[in-house]
């Protein structure tokens, strides 16, 4: 089964007062992973996976260097392709009205819903981010996911306009059923429409009949476990797991390391190396768009393990 293991990274700012003042801890937090207790942001997130054989799909986020200039965007796609990870455009619309020339004509407040613009205007969007992330050293970009997955039927026509072949934004557990793509469907697995390949978030039932997204911080690594061996036991083709460049940090303002979720993550590596036959890595460049004959069956975790969850995410809110 190809596993998608995805990373957005983004610059992300808790507030937009004084950006320019707090732009350094922004940055540092947000993809170094600065803490007093020592780096877990992308480069250490990278060189874990490259320490055990994987790698990741990085869903970089361009607009911010609108407002902070090329070098920080030009350090963000060093350290993916450097650590040899594969590089996609993601895209947070809170940045458009930050930028320091306008992107958009007639721009008016803050709009951070890719869904909130027309389609010509993300078909520009799109377009814009594309080519920062040439200028920052990707040529080709085979794959998009937009900001908090605030995507719509207009997003997948940007998309495809754009060239891109791969969209990565529908979450039956957020905007998907929204979106007007296949109204009146919950959707789980790889599907085409629009010309795009659309690779929707892997979701479960988590025993309470609550759809969930598959992500580092929301699932304890025995709920990813045995959620990777039911899908490869229900012939599941591939499998999407969410995180993000600052995945492994907490608190208020992301201004610790996150103990817990560190050792989820190193322990998820482990066990994909491990299993490295049953679980394959990859990224969008150079795959085939297949889409499944016939509706993959719903993924579910039982109560108990929904439990052991919730008691650890007390824990780490009582202890870290
Ligand atoms: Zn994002």
């Amino acid at each position: 089964m190809d596993v998608f293991f995805t990373i957005d990274v983004e610059v992300s700012s808790n507030g937009w007062k004084n950006l320019d003042e707090r732009f350094v801890n922004i940055f540092n937090q947000s993809i170094h992973g600065k803490t007093p207790q020592g780096q877990f942001g992308l480069p250490y997130q990278l060189k874990v996976m490259n320490d055990h054989g994987l790698m990741s799909v990085c869903f970089i986020e361009p607009l911010f260097s609108a407002r902070f200039g090329q070098q920080p965007l030009d350090e963000v796609v060093g350290i993916v392709c450097a650590a040899g990870h594969e590089p996609q455009l993601h895209m947070h619309t809170e940045w458009v009205d930050e930028a320091r020339i306008p992107l958009l004509d007639g721009m008016n407040g803050k709009r951070p819903n890719l869904r909130d613009y027309s389609v010509a205007e993300q078909i520009s969007l799109i377009g814009i981010g594309k080519r920062m992330l040439a200028q920052a050293g990707v040529p080709h970009v085979d794959a998009f996911r937009a900001g908090s997955f605030a995507f719509n039927h207009d997003t997948l026509k940007a998309v495809h306009a754009n060239g891109i072949m791969y969209d990565s934004s529908y979450n039956t557990t957020m905007f998907g059923p929204a979106s007007g793509v296949r109204p009146g469907e919950t959707i789980w697995w790889p599907f085409k429409h629009a010309g795009i390949c659309e690779h929707p978030m892997t979701v479960f039932d988590d025993g309470t009949g609550k759809l969930r997204h598959v992500q580092l911080t929301a699932c304890s690594f025995k709920e990813i476990e045995k959620l990777l061996w039911a899908a490869l036991e229900a012939g599941y083709a591939s499998f999407l797991i969410l995180s993000h460049s600052f995945e492994l940090l907490s608190g208020r303002e992301r201004s610790r390391s996150d103990p817990v979720v560190i050792r989820r993550f190193r322990k998820l590596c482990k066990f994909l190396e491990k299993n490295s036959d049953s679980f394959h890595l990859r990224g969008f460049h150079g795959l085939e768009p297949e889409v499944p004959m016939e509706t993959p069956p719903m993924l579910r975790s039982p109560i108990w393990r929904t439990g052991w969850r919730v008691a650890e995410q007390v824990y780490r809110r009582i202890y870290y």
